[in-house]
């Protein structure tokens, strides 16, 4: 039969990252740390989801709708940075580079995955662009196949607008993923960003 530390390690090897020996040796701490911790360790994790929401705005996670970000005046409302996931905002928001708000795609263009652009948020990109008078447009993608046809798509799609729209510079690395970028590498792509025709 199952121990409850064996679902606990089961649970802790599905983590992205964590091998069945990680998961072993984080479940082991647990039970041996101060009960205080795998108490609220617990009690985080059993009210995440309903604590933690998607902005109904721009699909970042949020404990208020819409998010603070989203809410600040002070931000320049003429410009958006679209990423792929909601924690790219956070990774964007700590390079301290940029003043106006952000869309979450949530994904990007990967068919042969069966991600197509209507199953990610880039109609409600394209409606945000036209409603809320939106000048310019950073496109802060992986520089990968997916993140470039994702880019090209979009680019495509706001010709119309008129809105400009821009890619992050070089500086990050081929193949890499923004989640991993150092702040100073991110603060030189977002300056140097690079308008697309
Ligand atoms: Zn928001």
């Amino acid at each position: 039969m199952e121990t409850t530390l064996d679902t606990l390690i089961t649970l802790f090897a599905k983590l992205p990252g964590i091998g069945k020996k990680s998961a072993g040796r984080l479940a082991y701490h647990i039970l041996e740390t101060n009960r205080n911790y795998a108490q609220a360790l617990g009690d985080t994790l059993h009210c995440l989801h309903d604590s933690v929401k998607q902005c109904s705005v721009c699909g970042c996670w949020t404990e208020s709708d819409p998010c603070d970000i989203c809410c600040d005046t002070s931000r320049d409302r003429s410009m958006l940075c679209v990423v792929e996931k909601a924690q790219d905002v956070r990774v964007i928001e700590e390079s301290r580079e940029f003043p106006g708000r952000f869309h979450v795609l949530g994904g990007l263009i990967a068919p042969l995955d069966g991600i197509n652009p209507d199953d990610l948020a880039i109609g409600a990109l394209l409606k945000r662009v036209r409603e809320e008078k939106i000048s310019e447009v950073i496109l802060a993608l992986n520089p990968t196949v997916e993140g470039d046809t994702t880019a090209l798509y979009i680019q495509r799609q706001l010709q119309e607008t008129g809105t400009s729209v821009s890619r992050l510079a070089s500086g990050l690395p081929a193949g890499g993923e923004l989640e991993y970028t150092d702040r100073l590498t991110l603060a030189r792509s977002l300056r140097g960003r690079i308008v697309m025709r």
